[in-house]
Protein backbone atom coordinates (compact mmCIF):
# COMPACT_ATOMS: atom_id res chain seq x y z
CA UNK A 1 0.00 0.00 0.00
CA UNK A 2 1.27 3.67 -0.67
CA UNK A 3 1.92 5.89 2.44
CA UNK A 4 0.88 9.12 2.21
CA UNK A 5 1.78 12.10 4.37
CA UNK A 6 -0.75 15.01 4.50
CA UNK A 7 -0.34 18.16 6.14
CA UNK A 8 -3.19 19.82 7.85
CA UNK A 9 -5.01 16.51 7.23
CA UNK A 10 -7.50 16.87 9.71
CA UNK A 11 -9.85 19.37 8.88
CA UNK A 12 -11.05 21.30 5.99
CA UNK A 13 -9.61 20.04 2.80
CA UNK A 14 -6.71 17.96 4.08
CA UNK A 15 -9.16 15.98 5.79
CA UNK A 16 -11.41 16.00 2.74
CA UNK A 17 -7.93 14.67 1.23
CA UNK A 18 -7.50 12.01 3.61
CA UNK A 19 -10.61 10.50 2.95
CA UNK A 20 -10.23 10.22 -0.91
CA UNK A 21 -6.89 8.73 -0.28
CA UNK A 22 -7.63 6.20 2.22
CA UNK A 23 -10.16 5.30 -0.33
CA UNK A 24 -7.79 4.65 -2.44
CA UNK A 25 -6.15 2.16 -0.49
CA UNK A 26 -3.36 4.98 0.62
CA UNK A 27 -1.99 4.70 4.16
CA UNK A 28 -1.77 7.89 5.65
CA UNK A 29 -0.20 10.21 8.36
CA UNK A 30 -2.18 13.08 9.62
CA UNK A 31 -0.45 16.08 10.57
CA UNK A 32 -1.95 18.87 12.69
CA UNK A 33 -1.32 21.77 14.43
CA UNK A 34 -3.37 22.05 17.80
CA UNK A 35 -7.02 20.65 17.26
CA UNK A 36 -6.75 17.40 18.77
CA UNK A 37 -10.81 16.61 18.38
CA UNK A 38 -11.03 17.32 14.70
CA UNK A 39 -7.62 15.06 14.67
CA UNK A 40 -9.49 12.06 16.13
CA UNK A 41 -12.79 12.31 14.33
CA UNK A 42 -10.96 12.05 11.00
CA UNK A 43 -8.73 9.65 12.23
CA UNK A 44 -11.55 7.65 12.69
CA UNK A 45 -12.74 8.11 9.56
CA UNK A 46 -9.95 7.21 7.90
CA UNK A 47 -9.41 3.80 9.28
CA UNK A 48 -13.05 2.97 8.95
CA UNK A 49 -11.77 2.49 5.34
CA UNK A 50 -9.27 0.32 6.52
CA UNK A 51 -5.94 1.79 6.24
CA UNK A 52 -3.30 1.93 8.56
CA UNK A 53 -3.24 5.64 9.79
CA UNK A 54 -1.94 8.06 12.70
CA UNK A 55 -2.28 11.54 13.15
CA UNK A 56 0.93 13.72 14.34
CA UNK A 57 0.57 16.99 16.15
CA UNK A 58 3.84 18.84 14.42
CA UNK A 59 3.92 22.84 14.00
CA UNK A 60 5.07 21.98 10.32
CA UNK A 61 6.97 25.93 10.50
CA UNK A 62 9.08 24.52 12.91
CA UNK A 63 12.21 22.88 11.34
CA UNK A 64 12.61 20.13 14.66
CA UNK A 65 8.98 19.34 13.73
CA UNK A 66 8.97 18.37 10.59
CA UNK A 67 11.85 16.02 11.17
CA UNK A 68 9.53 14.66 14.20
CA UNK A 69 7.05 14.00 12.01
CA UNK A 70 9.16 12.17 8.92
CA UNK A 71 10.45 10.07 12.10
CA UNK A 72 6.96 8.97 12.64
CA UNK A 73 6.42 8.35 9.13
CA UNK A 74 9.49 6.01 8.79
CA UNK A 75 8.47 4.18 11.59
CA UNK A 76 5.04 2.99 9.81
CA UNK A 77 6.62 1.92 6.29
CA UNK A 78 8.17 3.49 2.77
CA UNK A 79 6.96 7.51 2.11
CA UNK A 80 5.80 7.50 -1.23
CA UNK A 81 3.68 10.58 -1.41
CA UNK A 82 3.27 14.18 0.42
CA UNK A 83 0.37 16.74 0.37
CA UNK A 84 1.83 19.94 1.24
CA UNK A 85 -1.89 21.21 2.17
CA UNK A 86 -1.35 22.97 5.68
CA UNK A 87 -2.00 26.53 5.19
CA UNK A 88 -3.55 29.83 6.66
CA UNK A 89 -4.42 33.22 6.67
CA UNK A 90 -5.06 35.36 9.89
CA UNK A 91 -6.71 38.25 8.44
CA UNK A 92 -8.23 39.85 4.96
CA UNK A 93 -6.73 43.70 5.00
CA UNK A 94 -4.57 45.86 2.47
CA UNK A 95 -0.83 44.75 2.56
CA UNK A 96 0.11 48.49 4.55
CA UNK A 97 -2.88 47.28 7.72
CA UNK A 98 -1.44 43.73 8.06
CA UNK A 99 0.32 43.52 11.13
CA UNK A 100 4.21 42.46 10.61
CA UNK A 101 3.79 39.49 12.86
CA UNK A 102 0.84 37.93 10.57
CA UNK A 103 2.86 38.85 7.73
CA UNK A 104 6.03 36.63 8.64
CA UNK A 105 3.58 33.84 9.87
CA UNK A 106 1.83 34.08 6.74
CA UNK A 107 4.67 33.37 4.88
CA UNK A 108 5.86 30.75 7.52
CA UNK A 109 2.98 28.76 7.28
CA UNK A 110 2.05 28.98 3.87
CA UNK A 111 5.94 28.90 1.68
CA UNK A 112 8.55 28.23 4.16
CA UNK A 113 6.53 25.17 5.87
CA UNK A 114 5.97 23.47 2.33
CA UNK A 115 9.97 23.85 1.24
CA UNK A 116 11.14 22.08 4.83
CA UNK A 117 8.71 19.36 4.43
CA UNK A 118 9.26 19.18 -0.18
CA UNK A 119 12.97 18.68 1.34
CA UNK A 120 12.57 16.24 3.76
CA UNK A 121 10.37 13.91 0.72
CA UNK A 122 13.16 14.58 -1.69
CA UNK A 123 15.53 12.82 0.98
CA UNK A 124 13.02 9.94 1.81
CA UNK A 125 11.83 9.57 -1.70
CA UNK A 126 14.78 10.19 -4.40
CA UNK A 127 16.17 7.49 -6.21
CA UNK A 128 19.35 9.38 -5.68
CA UNK A 129 19.02 9.14 -2.00
CA UNK A 130 18.20 5.27 -1.80
CA UNK A 131 14.50 5.61 -2.06
CA UNK A 132 12.15 4.58 -4.41
CA UNK A 133 10.82 7.46 -6.11
CA UNK A 134 7.10 9.26 -5.15
CA UNK A 135 5.01 12.79 -5.73
CA UNK A 136 4.68 15.83 -3.59
CA UNK A 137 1.34 17.67 -4.55
CA UNK A 138 1.54 21.34 -3.04
CA UNK A 139 -1.91 22.75 -2.19
CA UNK A 140 -1.45 26.47 -3.70
CA UNK A 141 -4.53 28.60 -4.48
CA UNK A 142 -6.17 30.69 -6.81
CA UNK A 143 -5.00 33.76 -4.77
CA UNK A 144 -1.84 32.92 -6.73
CA UNK A 145 -2.40 34.25 -9.96
CA UNK A 146 -4.95 37.00 -8.42
CA UNK A 147 -2.67 38.87 -6.61
CA UNK A 148 -5.33 39.58 -3.82
CA UNK A 149 -5.86 43.59 -3.73
CA UNK A 150 -7.05 44.39 -0.32
CA UNK A 151 -7.31 41.10 1.33
CA UNK A 152 -4.29 38.98 1.41
CA UNK A 153 -1.43 40.06 -0.86
CA UNK A 154 0.97 38.38 1.24
CA UNK A 155 -0.72 35.36 1.13
CA UNK A 156 -0.87 35.44 -2.33
CA UNK A 157 2.72 36.36 -2.94
CA UNK A 158 3.88 32.83 -0.35
CA UNK A 159 1.17 30.90 -2.67
CA UNK A 160 3.12 32.41 -5.92
CA UNK A 161 6.13 31.32 -4.68
CA UNK A 162 4.85 28.08 -3.83
CA UNK A 163 3.89 27.58 -7.42
CA UNK A 164 7.43 28.46 -8.54
CA UNK A 165 8.37 25.28 -5.69
CA UNK A 166 6.42 23.08 -7.25
CA UNK A 167 8.00 24.19 -10.91
CA UNK A 168 11.59 24.56 -9.85
CA UNK A 169 11.72 21.46 -8.00
CA UNK A 170 9.62 19.55 -10.30
CA UNK A 171 12.14 20.09 -12.26
CA UNK A 172 15.58 19.23 -10.14
CA UNK A 173 13.75 15.61 -9.15
CA UNK A 174 12.44 14.57 -12.41
CA UNK A 175 14.74 12.14 -13.00
CA UNK A 176 14.68 10.49 -9.50
CA UNK A 177 11.36 9.13 -9.87
CA UNK A 178 9.69 12.06 -7.60
CA UNK A 179 6.71 14.10 -9.46
CA UNK A 180 6.33 17.06 -8.07
CA UNK A 181 2.50 18.99 -8.84
CA UNK A 182 0.26 21.61 -7.94
CA UNK A 183 -3.61 21.93 -6.85
CA UNK A 184 -4.48 25.54 -6.97
CA UNK A 185 -8.29 25.57 -5.33
CA UNK A 186 -10.44 29.07 -5.97
CA UNK A 187 -13.08 29.69 -2.86
CA UNK A 188 -13.58 26.49 -0.93
CA UNK A 189 -16.07 26.53 1.86
CA UNK A 190 -13.86 25.81 5.11
CA UNK A 191 -12.99 27.09 8.04
CA UNK A 192 -10.27 29.07 6.50
CA UNK A 193 -13.08 31.86 5.52
CA UNK A 194 -14.46 31.73 9.07
CA UNK A 195 -11.85 31.92 11.47
CA UNK A 196 -11.26 35.35 10.18
CA UNK A 197 -13.99 36.83 11.57
CA UNK A 198 -16.04 36.94 8.46
CA UNK A 199 -18.37 33.87 8.28
CA UNK A 200 -20.54 35.64 5.32
CA UNK A 201 -17.43 35.53 3.03
CA UNK A 202 -18.06 32.43 1.02
CA UNK A 203 -21.85 33.03 0.45
CA UNK A 204 -20.57 36.73 -0.49
CA UNK A 205 -18.54 35.97 -2.64
CA UNK A 206 -19.86 32.72 -4.57
CA UNK A 207 -21.82 34.33 -7.08
CA UNK A 208 -18.26 35.92 -8.37
CA UNK A 209 -17.52 32.51 -9.31
CA UNK A 210 -18.01 31.82 -13.37
CA UNK A 211 -19.24 28.50 -12.26
CA UNK A 212 -21.65 30.53 -9.38
CA UNK A 213 -20.85 28.36 -6.64
CA UNK A 214 -17.98 28.40 -4.17
CA UNK A 215 -16.52 24.35 -4.49
CA UNK A 216 -16.15 21.61 -2.31
CA UNK A 217 -13.37 20.29 -0.23
CA UNK A 218 -13.93 16.83 -2.23
CA UNK A 219 -13.44 18.34 -5.22
CA UNK A 220 -10.27 19.33 -4.47
CA UNK A 221 -9.36 15.94 -3.37
CA UNK A 222 -10.54 13.94 -6.10
CA UNK A 223 -7.83 16.55 -8.04
CA UNK A 224 -5.42 14.99 -5.87
CA UNK A 225 -6.07 11.50 -6.07
CA UNK A 226 -5.73 11.84 -9.75
CA UNK A 227 -2.48 13.78 -9.93
CA UNK A 228 -0.77 11.19 -7.26
CA UNK A 229 -2.21 8.01 -8.76
CA UNK A 230 -0.12 6.78 -11.83
CA UNK A 231 -2.91 7.97 -14.41
CA UNK A 232 -1.00 11.09 -13.99
CA UNK A 233 2.13 9.55 -14.17
CA UNK A 234 3.30 11.97 -17.01
CA UNK A 235 2.63 15.41 -15.26
CA UNK A 236 5.32 17.23 -13.13
CA UNK A 237 6.02 20.64 -12.65
CA UNK A 238 2.52 21.85 -13.07
CA UNK A 239 -0.17 23.35 -10.67
CA UNK A 240 -3.78 22.20 -11.45
CA UNK A 241 -6.68 25.32 -11.14
CA UNK A 242 -9.60 23.56 -9.57
CA UNK A 243 -11.33 27.25 -9.24
CA UNK A 244 -14.86 27.28 -10.87
CA UNK A 245 -12.98 28.93 -13.67
CA UNK A 246 -11.72 31.96 -11.57
P1 LIG B 1 -8.56 25.05 7.28
O1 LIG B 1 -8.33 26.29 8.06
O2 LIG B 1 -9.93 24.48 7.20
O3 LIG B 1 -7.55 23.88 7.79
C1 LIG B 1 -6.19 24.16 7.90
C2 LIG B 1 -5.45 22.92 8.35
O4 LIG B 1 -4.05 23.24 8.39
C3 LIG B 1 -5.83 22.45 9.75
O5 LIG B 1 -5.78 21.04 9.78
C4 LIG B 1 -4.71 23.03 10.63
O6 LIG B 1 -4.44 22.29 11.82
C5 LIG B 1 -3.53 22.94 9.67
N1 LIG B 1 -2.47 23.86 10.00
C6 LIG B 1 -2.49 25.22 9.97
N2 LIG B 1 -1.32 25.72 10.36
C7 LIG B 1 -0.52 24.65 10.64
C8 LIG B 1 0.81 24.50 11.11
N3 LIG B 1 1.59 25.57 11.37
N4 LIG B 1 1.30 23.24 11.29
C9 LIG B 1 0.53 22.16 11.04
N5 LIG B 1 -0.73 22.24 10.60
C10 LIG B 1 -1.26 23.47 10.42
O7 LIG B 1 -8.00 25.40 5.80
P2 LIG B 1 -8.46 24.86 4.37
O8 LIG B 1 -8.79 23.43 4.44
O9 LIG B 1 -9.44 25.80 3.80
O10 LIG B 1 -7.09 25.08 3.55
C11 LIG B 1 -6.23 24.00 3.18
C12 LIG B 1 -5.25 24.51 2.14
O11 LIG B 1 -5.95 24.99 1.00
C13 LIG B 1 -4.39 25.69 2.63
O12 LIG B 1 -3.08 25.57 2.13
C14 LIG B 1 -5.10 26.90 2.01
O13 LIG B 1 -4.21 27.98 1.85
C15 LIG B 1 -5.54 26.31 0.69
N6 LIG B 1 -6.64 27.04 0.04
C16 LIG B 1 -7.87 27.11 0.63
C17 LIG B 1 -8.89 27.78 -0.03
C18 LIG B 1 -10.25 27.93 0.55
O14 LIG B 1 -11.08 28.68 -0.04
N7 LIG B 1 -10.59 27.28 1.66
C19 LIG B 1 -8.67 28.43 -1.34
C20 LIG B 1 -7.35 28.27 -1.85
C21 LIG B 1 -6.37 27.60 -1.19
P3 LIG B 1 -5.30 22.56 13.19
O15 LIG B 1 -6.74 22.30 12.85
O16 LIG B 1 -4.78 21.56 14.16
O17 LIG B 1 -5.05 23.99 13.57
Amino acid sequence: MPLTLVTGGTRGIGAAIALRLAEAGHDLVLAYRSDDAAAAATLERVRALGVDAEAVRADVTRADDVERLFAAAAQRGRLSGVVNNAGATYEFAPLAQTPVESVERTIAVNLTAPLLIARAAVLAMSTAHGGQGGVIVNISSGAATIGSPGEYVHYAAAKAGLDTVTRGLGLEVADQGIRVVGVAPGLIDTDLHTTTGDPERVARMAPQIPLGRAGEPAEIAEAVAWLMSEAAGYVTATTLRVAGGR
